[in-house]
């Protein structure tokens, strides 16, 4: 699939530009195994790249003009790159315009280019097209003009980026579209930013994601009050056990232990990301041991404790986990991202996908009236650049 989109957009280039492209870069979104509304918890995350990705072709345009080429959307721009960046209000554009930002910013020197752009990663499903877009484009810039940026230094700065859009994004999403290696997944360290790799082979079993194709309102909001509670939450046991300092810290016994002194909201949230921080920890030993049932168990428990504990589920998103939880093929299931919709991650036994995806696609119409989406996904590699030849 992603040999089609690369000669698509290499081929609309040479016959917009007339000439091959200088460098053709490839840039995936990601998905997060487990470990989710913890990156803003000093917790850690165990995310991995994926082999849905956006696909850029590059040529110096030998002067200060820059055209870029959405080819998706059919839509381009152009900016002078000596002149100060502005938001604007054609969205897609403002990443591309704060990449260029940081690059400025950070006293790059670099000339125009022409860059056409396609993708066949979900936009605004959670697997982080914005990611692939920002760190995609500025790995791109970085080999076009020979910058010299390290790998950790785009996915910074492709965070920032995101920032200057309006988005108050942590690293996870960056750092994974950059860093992914191919059947490996990324824990993450949210407060010291060290990383390891772990192993997913996942050989017997299929990663697909079930798309609820609906995105509730309360999101934001909702985000908010939770990064609200969890903050009350650590004051409160910080205040009484002096020596801790952050979640990964705690124990379920001191959060219980703190019940009559919390909010029944600020407890519930506090008890889940305890909880949470040590199911990733479980989760890399699972794979260490190859135990991708334990695994899966460990992601049924995150999707309970997101509905019950940190409320961030929904009526659809639920619907899915429980009936694929009665469904032997599938050894786990659970909302990924922020939830109120977006995806779920699903393992299931190979052999056994086209039956599960045939049950619950005619169920979730009947129930909501909605087509459910379905993603198959694979583990792999970070952005890099494709030779042509
Ligand atoms: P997600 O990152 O979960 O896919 P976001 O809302 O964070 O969703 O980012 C999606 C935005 O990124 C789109 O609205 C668009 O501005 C930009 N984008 C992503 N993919 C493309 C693409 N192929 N072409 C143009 N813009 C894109
Ligand atoms: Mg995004």
């Amino acid at each position: 699939m992603n040999d089609i989109l690369i000669k698509k957009t290499t081929a609309f280039f040479e016959e917009t530009f007339g000439a091959e492209p200088q460098k053709i870069v490839l840039s995936p979104g990601r998905i997060n195994i487990i470990g989710e509304h913890i990156d803003y918890n000093d917790g850690y995350v165990l995310p991995a790249a994926i082999d849905k990705i956006i696909c850029f072709a590059f040529e110096k345009s030998n002067s200060n003009t820059s055209r870029i080429i959405a080819m998706d959307l059919d839509d381009e721009f152009e900016i002078d790159v000596t002149a100060p960046m502005e938001l604007t209000d054609n969205v897609w554009t403002n990443y591309i315009r704060g990449v260029v930002n940081q690059l400025k910013k950070n006293d790059f020197e670099f000339e125009g280019f022409n860059c056409v752009f396609s993708s066949n990663i979900p936009v605004g499903s959670g697997l982080s097209s914005s990611a692939a877009l920002e760190c995609g484009f500025l790995f791109g810039i970085n080999e076009l003009f020979n910058l010299n940026i390290k790998p950790i230094d785009i996915a910074l700065m492709g965070q920032k980026a995101e920032h200057w859009v309006g988005i108050n994004c942590g690293i996870m999403d960056q750092f994974s579209s950059v860093m992914g290696q191919e059947n490996k997944v990324i824990k993450i360290d949210c407060r010291t930013l060290e990383y390891e790799y772990h192993d997913a082979n996942f050989s017997d079993y299929s990663l697909i994601l079930f798309d609820s194709n609906v995105k509730h309102s309360l999101m934001t909001s909702a985000y908010n009050e939770r990064r609200q509670q969890c903050e009350e939450g650590i004051a409160i046991i910080k205040k009484n056990y002096p020596k801790i300092n952050s979640f990964r810290d705690c124990t379920e016994n001191k959060v219980n232990s703190l019940k009559d002194k919390m909010s029944a909201a600020v407890f519930k949230r506090s008890l889940f990301v305890v909880k949470e921080i040590n199911r990733v920890v479980q989760a890399c030993k699972a794979l260490d041991n190859g135990n991708i049932e334990t695994l899966g168990r460990l992601m049924f428990e995150t999707h309970e404790g997101l509905s019950v504990d940190y409320e961030v589920s929904c009526a659809e998103l639920d619907m899915i986990v429980d009936t694929l939880k009665k469904e032997e093929a599938v050894v786990g299931s659970r909302l990924m991202g922020g939830g109120f919709g977006g995806c779920t991650i699903n393992l299931i036994k190979k052999g056994h996908e086209e039956g599960v995806k045939k049950k619950l696609s005619a169920l979730y119409f009947d129930t909501f009236g909605i087509e459910l989406k379905i993603y198959d996904v694979k583990i792999g590699n970070g952005t890099s650049l494709y030779n042509n030849n």
